[in-house]
């Protein structure tokens, strides 16, 4: 794996190294796993990263669109396959083990090892063969903070499980089964973006996706003088699942609403502004206020896109302010952390947009900034947020990267 671009620096987790080093990593599996030390030359590294979404957020279950960049920090797991029909898997911060038996998977459990199980589950349904292995995980990914350490959790177990090899899907079904598996397993009803970006991953890329069509397209960052810097508000996220729930369910009622009078209206992708608008009078105005934001928020992804390869940042700057405003004061899904964070950035030169980042309620912020002005978001953030909040964040620098493979 080549080296990080960037290292989280004050990350709690001292085994986080180990998601950056296969071959350490691949020696803490010696240790933990009799299998592994009497075959040393049948285990495999895999590595799934995290994402941030440049902008496009509550987009993908409206049938809309993102724009998700897979990062350098992710999970790595080193494994070695075994004929048993049996998973188990150390985690390398903690050192404890948990498994299952492939052929009777059984009920979630309430712990970290049902992702990797319900990746087994959705494997299966899909018809593809999976194996046995023990293994040892190692992250540098903070977990529960919208940088989608479950997805990348799901799609380092769908390689794991297929013996160290990417399985034999398309990208595109392998990214629906992990999502399959956070939905129909785990019982968490996200949209697509975070397993798709996991897989599809592109140094240097940013990933368009339309969430109706599947139609996806790798935009160039070239750009040298950006960088993107992700800032943890250190709050985690609050209210999370029925908070998202109910915005799910508000966006439907718009939906229903406005396909009373605009048929074939299935999805708020399909909600033009005027036809908002004329809606109006007829909705809940927290519905509105939902729906508002979701129709704009779609046609920004979209002039993101535009800016992106234009190299207009001015306009990318304008674009992650606006969605932020958007999600604090239509959407409701940000936080005074998050604002915090936002607003501090927003006073640094050389700092081209801020905006809050995943599903919200706490977690993470992006920062489009430019290089020479990295050293000085970070000063900002480190001095101002925690007498504002009282809280201690953590600023990384993230590089867009590869999608899901094995490394070693
Ligand atoms: P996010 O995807 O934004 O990080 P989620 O709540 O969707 O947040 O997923 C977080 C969950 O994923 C954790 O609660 C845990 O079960 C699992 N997970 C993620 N990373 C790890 C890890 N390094 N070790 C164990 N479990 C992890
Ligand atoms: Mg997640």
């Amino acid at each position: 794996m080549p080296a990080p671009a960037s290292s989280p620096g004050s990350s709690p987790d001292p085994a986080a190294a180990l998601a950056r080093d296969p071959n350490a990593l691949g020696a803490r599996l010696r240790e933990v796993s009799q299998e592994a030390a009497a075959r040393p030359g049948d285990v495999r590294v895999v590595h799934a990263p995290g994402r941030v979404n440049l902008i496009g957020e509550h987009t993908d279950y409206n049938e809309g669109f993102v724009l998700p960049v897979a990062i350098d920090l992710g999970i790595a797991i080193a494994l070695v396959p075994t004929d048993d029909r049996r998973v188990e898997m150390t985690l390398a911060a903690t050192g404890e083990t948990l498994g299952f038996d492939l052929d009777a998977i059984g009920a979630k459990r309430g712990a970290w090892i049902d992702y990797v199980a319900g990746t087994a589950w959705a494997l299966a349904e899909r018809g593809v063969e999976t194996h046995g292995f023990r293994g040892v995980l190692a992250s540098d990914l903070p977990q529960g903070s919208g940088l989608s350490s479950s997805a990348a959790l799901e799609l380092a177990s769908s390689l794991a499980l297929s013996g160290g090899e990417v399985p034999a899907l398309d990208r595109m079904t392998l990214a629906l089964t992990a999502q399959r598996a956070e939905n129909g397993y785990v019982g968490v009803n996200c949209g697509l973006m975070d397993q798709f970006a996991s897989a599809f991953g592109k140094a240097g890329h940013a990933l368009l996706l339309d969430c109706r069509s599947l139609d996806h397209r790798a935009i160039p960052m070239a750009d040298p003088d950006l960088a993107l810097v992700a800032c943890h508000s250190g709050s985690p996220r609050k209210l999370e699942s029925s908070a998202y729930n109910e915005r799910r369910s508000q966006c439907e009622a718009a939906v229903a609403e406005i396909a009373r009078t605009d048929q074939g209206v299935t999805f708020l992708r399909d909600v033009t502004p005027e036809m908002l608008e004329a809606a109006r009078p007829r909705l809940d105005p927290v519905v509105f206020a939902r729906a508002e934001h979701i129709v704009h928020e779609n046609a920004r992804v979209l002039a993101a896109v535009a800016a992106f390869e234009a190299d207009d940042l001015e306009t990318m700057g304008r674009l992650f302010y606006a969605s932020h405003a958007s999600m604090r004061d239509l959407f409701g899904i940000s936080s005074p952390e998050l604002d915090a964070l936002v607003e501090i950035a927003a006073g640094v030169p050389g700092v081209i947009g801020a905006r809050l980042t995943g599903a919200g309620f706490g977690g993470c912020t992006i920062n489009l900034v430019r290089r020479a002005a990295v050293p000085a978001l970070r000063e900002a953030v480190m001095r101002d947020y925690p007498g504002r909040t009282g809280l201690t964040p953590r600023v990384f620098e993230v590089a867009a990267s590869d999608g899901a493979r094995r490394i070693a």
